[in-house]
């Protein structure tokens, strides 16, 4: 049996992960790295965690998940000074620490994409699209190389994209074109000096920025200081399309009303913009399997947009495939 998935997120390693003893299981992914939003971007000596920030973990499964990369080192909990502020005041502070882990990769949040994909066949740098060849399913690269002949496709790809990499008689069709995720923009701020803030992790509220970390407060960066920033999800959606420059303008103005500092004189400053980046919590949560098609689709945005929730949509789709393809 020879399985295909699209996608190196967390939703695509979990499914690889737990059927790799019961099939020949071969996963693509476009980016450079495995990992998917669980990612880093590097710009020496600086070094950014651009997509998910942190993670709790609240269920058994999950939990028995994470136990070796927290005993590997490759898991960490982040005990940060965490503050809760609006528009620019300081509403709440609090310390995370162990006993309510907020845990980060260390050293970097690439670090758990790696450490899952090292036993696994994971095919970098390949955007690929799928064709019906028979009974049977074609893997097609971008430059239009054959990539070989699966029985099933799996795509853990967002719900947009998984909507156009399936044919449209997948059974789930109508139910990926309802989902919507929504974007989000990533400031990446590295500085020569530390600005010396009495917080390390920033819930913002009544801004059009959403989140602001102390990045390399993170467990194993070491490295110079650096700002993360989010903008919410309805400022990105509203500004999408925006030139970079005025993106990253107006988020370093917003940057500096939050925190009463001025973040203009940093040394390296870089913007990513996420056209999905998250989805709301949804009602119904089941893994989406067609038996008929031998396709199936899972990710985040069949729960919710975190990163518990990308592996609980793969490992219960696991599950669930396990006794078809036995
Ligand atoms: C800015 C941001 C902040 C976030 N913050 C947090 C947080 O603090 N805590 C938290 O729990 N969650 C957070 N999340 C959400 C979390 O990152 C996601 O829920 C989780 O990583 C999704 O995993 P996934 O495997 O479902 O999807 P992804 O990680 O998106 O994986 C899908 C993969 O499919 C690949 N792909 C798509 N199309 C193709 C194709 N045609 N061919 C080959 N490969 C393809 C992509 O390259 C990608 O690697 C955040 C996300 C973002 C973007």
């Amino acid at each position: 049996m020879k399985i295909a998935i699209i996608g190196a997120g967390i939703a695509g390693l979990t499914v690889a992960y737990h059927l790799k003893d019961f099939a020949d299981i071969v996963i693509f992914d476009k980016s450079r790295g495995a990992g998917g939003r669980i990612c880093t971007r590097y710009a020496k000596p600086y070094v950014f965690d651009h997509g998910a920030q942190f993670f709790i973990a609240r269920t058994n499964k999950f939990k028995n998940f994470l136990e070796p990369m927290i005993e590997a080192g490759v898991i960490q909990s982040w005990n940060a000074k965490f503050v809760e502020i609006k528009k620019d005041k300081i509403i709440s502070r609090r310390q995370w620490d162990n006993d309510n882990p907020h845990y980060v990769g260390s050293p970097t949040m690439s670090s758990i994409g790696k450490y899952l994909s090292q036993d696994l066949n994971v095919q970098l740098n390949s955007e690929i699209s799928i064709n019906r060849s028979k009974d049977h399913w074609q893997i097609v690269d971008k430059e239009g190389s054959d990539q070989g002949v699966f029985d099933w496709v799996i795509s853990t790809a967002p719900v947009s994209q998984s909507a156009i990499l399936l044919p449209v008689d997948f059974k789930f069709h109508e139910t990926l074109l309802s989902r919507k995720m929504m974007g989000c923009f990533s400031l990446m701020i590295g500085f020569d000096d530390s600005l010396n803030l009495a917080w390390e992790a920033a819930l913002v509220s009544e801004a059009d920025i959403s989140w602001i970390s102390v990045n390399s407060s993170k467990p194993g960066r070491n490295g110079s200081f650096t700002l993360l920033v989010h903008s919410t999800n309805s400022w990105a959606e509203e500004n999408i399309n925006q030139e970079k420059d005025a993106v990253i303008e107006h988020l370093m103005n917003e940057t500096s009303k939050i925190i009463g500092k001025k973040v203009y004189d940093a040394n390296h400053i870089d913007l990513h913009r996420w056209k999905y980046a998250n989805i709301k919590k949804q009602d119904v949560e089941s893994p989406f399997i067609d038996e008929n098609n031998q396709l199936a689709a899972c990710g985040d945005w069949c729960i919710k947009g975190r990163i518990e929730s990308a592996f609980l949509s793969g490992f219960d789709l696991a599950n669930e495939m396990r006794s078809l393809i036995n």
